[in-house]
Formats: C-alpha cells, structure tokens, sequence
C-alpha cells in the first residue's frame, strides 16, 4: 500500500537542543569549556547541514536573538563557519576546503552583466588570486560565473553543497561550471555587486591568505594585498565589465566577505548615484541636491538619501543606506553619508530632522525618497535623459 511521504514535524525539538548548546558555548568562561561546547554543537549543525535541513537551524537562529547575550554569534558563527568550511581527508594528510567570494562592487547606465567567465579569463582571475590573495601553499577552484547577489546560494545546506562541489574540483583540478538557466534573472540597478566565487585548499593548521604569509603588521600587509589585487586582479576582471565603472573588494571566506561588500556598497553608491546623474542626465555635482532622510518602521531602519536638480523638487535619483545590526540612530552615519556626497562634490546637500516612512511604490516596489521639503517620492529621471531602464508611470 502507497504510504504518504514521511514529514519531518517542525524541527521544534532539533531547535532545543541547538539553542541549549549555543547558549552553554556563549556562557563559557574558558576556552577548554568552549572546545566542549563548540564540538557538541559542530557535531549537532554539521548533520543538519549534511541533511540539508534548515528548519531547525533557522528556528534556533530566531530564537537565539531572545536568548541571552552572545548566544546568537555563538550559533550564527559556528552554523558560517561549518557551511563555508570543511575538513577533508587526504594522503597527505587532513586539508581544510573553505569558500571563498570575491566581491566586485559596480554600477552601469545600462544592466549590469550577470555571465560565463570565459576559460583564459578564469585562469587569470584563478592565477591573480593565487598570487596575490591566498596563500603560497593554497590549491583553489572558481566557479565559471560572474554572479549577481540574488543568484548566490540561499541557505546554509545550498552553500555547503557548492563548497563540496569546488573540494571535488580542487581535488580534480578543474573549474566548476555553472549551467547560466540554473540561476535566476539579476535585477536591473543602477548599483550593485557582482561576485566571483570558488574555494581554497590548505593542509589543516595552514595560513589561507597572502598576508598571514607577511611579516609587515597584519592591517599593511592585508591592504598591500588588496591594493596588488585591485590592480592585476582588476586587469583580469575587467573584460568582464566592459563599460561599467567597479572596484574589487578584498576576497575572504564567503559569508565575511559577502558581509564587508554590502557595508562597502553603503559607500559606494552614493558616489555611484553622482556619476550615473552626470552621466545620463548631464548634471555637474554642484546643482545637485542631495537630501539625507531616516526611515522608520519599528526603529530607524534605514536612510534614503534623494537626489534633485537646481531648484526642482522631484526626486531624479536615490540610493538607499540600509543600518547593519550594530548601528541604530545614535550612530554618526548621516556625517558619513555628507562626508561621501561632499566628496562626490554634491552642491547642495540637506539632512531632514523628522521620521521619514518606509515608503515603496505600489507599482514596481521602488524605494521613494525624499525631497528637501521631506516629501517621499518616486525618482524619475528628467525626460532628456537616455538613461534605458528607466519606469515611468
Ligand atoms: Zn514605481
């Protein structure tokens, strides 16, 4: 007789012992109880992962932000640290496999590439990363693939697999192909990111990057290798992005470096945002006006920072400044955002005291941002522009 599918129920319990585990490892007041708690909860993650069951995990996630101090990093860096990271035996002895992603921050006129990287340029992005990023003992692997944000790996157990598909692909040096089809359609921005992805290979206890390899202090020696790495491993991107102004950010483990690109972007957006409106609307810097919003739902969420030109008040442009975890409206970043469009040259720039709504278009979704009066509009560009992916309605 057919019988219906067996159904896992709800993880609630998996979830328990998940959270007792990283509430007892955030609690440790050594670091010989730490390795106790830190293996028992490896060894808990680890199967979940390999199960490629979330649930639990996700469940213990969001519990874990109710739970006392440091319990939620404790089990947020340990479930990072196993999808991104593996040990795999060898004759050699035992080699660590970690993901790595290499960020390229970017902004076009017209849509930004999403595509196949193809062979000569993988192997010199592969050889630039080998020379100047990892270190000199490090085998790595790179997905053929310039990926946009939304076409990464979603989950944990997705971002595992990947990482044991490039461990095969080091252990059979080869790159690892990626069927474009598989991966769903980039949206269409002004700015965005693009990522390379792959993985390194060191025997276990060995450096991973350039710099631990050093003996300048850490932070020279980490920019030294970001700066070589912008340079030649700019050289070997930048047929990739024919057109589209970028700059690399350094490449790290996967998560860290995903992490430190969308803090980066913060940034480069609004310097983005004044070239693309002097590139299609023909707008010099100085008649700009910049307005420098905060949008609240529950707290401060986010700042919108909207542009205008001359004396006009419609909104021509606008970038968003979403808050990382940490940050909240005590922090200086409105004397950031000015810094940055003072920098960018930005004529005229106005910060408005009230709480702005988070308010989108019911239309397409679009952000609206505020004009210099702290009305939230819909940015439309003026009509003279030729800027192609612009929605009007
Ligand atoms: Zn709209």
């Amino acid at each position: 007789m057919p019988r219906a599918p067996f159904r896992r129920k709800s993880g609630a319990r998996e979830a328990n012992t998940l959270l007792r585990l990283a509430e007892g490892l955030a609690s440790s007041k050594s670091r010989a109880e730490d390795v106790f708690w830190e293996h028992e909860l490896q060894m808990v993650v680890l199967q979940h992962l390999e199960n490629a069951d979330e649930e639990a995990i996700n469940r213990a996630l969001d519990r874990a932000h109710d739970a006392p101090d440091a319990t939620f990093d404790a089990l947020a860096d340990l479930v990072e640290s196993l999808a991104e990271s593996m040990i795999v035996p060898s004759e050699a002895g035992a080699q660590r496999v970690t993901l790595f992603c290499a960020p390229i921050l970017v902004w076009g006129r017209s849509k930004i590439p999403t595509r196949t990287i193809p062979k000569p340029q993988l192997q010199n992005i592969e050889v630039q990363l080998s020379a100047h990023i990892f270190s000199s003992k490090a085998k790595i692997a790179v997905v053929d693939y310039l990926f946009a944000p939304d076409q990464l790996p979603r989950s944990y157990s997705a971002s595992h697999e990947l990482l044991q598909l490039l461990a095969d692909c080091i252990r059979e040096r080869r790159h690892l192909t990626m069927p474009p089809e598989t991966l769903e359609e980039a949206p269409d921005v002004v700015c965005d990111m693009r990522m390379i992805i792959g993985a390194f290979q060191v025997a276990e206890g060995e450096p991973f990057y350039a710099w631990q390899e050093m003996t300048t202090p850490v932070e020279e020696s980490r920019l030294s290798s970001l700066n070589v790495w912008r340079t030649q491993g700019g050289n070997a991107i930048k047929p990739l992005l024919v057109g589209f102004p970028h700059e690399l950010v350094l490449p790290r483990t996967f998560f860290a470096a995903c992490r430190e690109a969308d803090l980066a972007s913060r940034a480069y957006s609004i310097g983005a945002s004044v070239s693309f409106l002097e590139a299609v609307a023909g707008t010099p810097p100085e008649r700009l006006v910049a307005t420098i919003g905060g949008c609240w739902g529950k707290g401060l969420e986010e700042y919108r920072i909207g542009f205008s030109i001359g004396d006009s008040d419609e909104v021509v442009h606008g970038c968003v400044w979403p808050l990382v975890s940490d940050e909240d409206d005590d922090t200086p970043v409105t004397e950031e955002i000015e810094s940055l469009l003072r920098a960018a040259n930005v004529g005229t720039i106005v910060q408005l005291d009230e709480q702005l709504p988070l308010e989108f278009c019911d239309d397409c979704g679009a952000p609206h941002f505020p004009n210099r009066e702290g009305e939230m509009l819909h940015a439309h560009l003026p009509d003279e522009a030729n800027g192609g992916t612009m929605h009007l309605h």
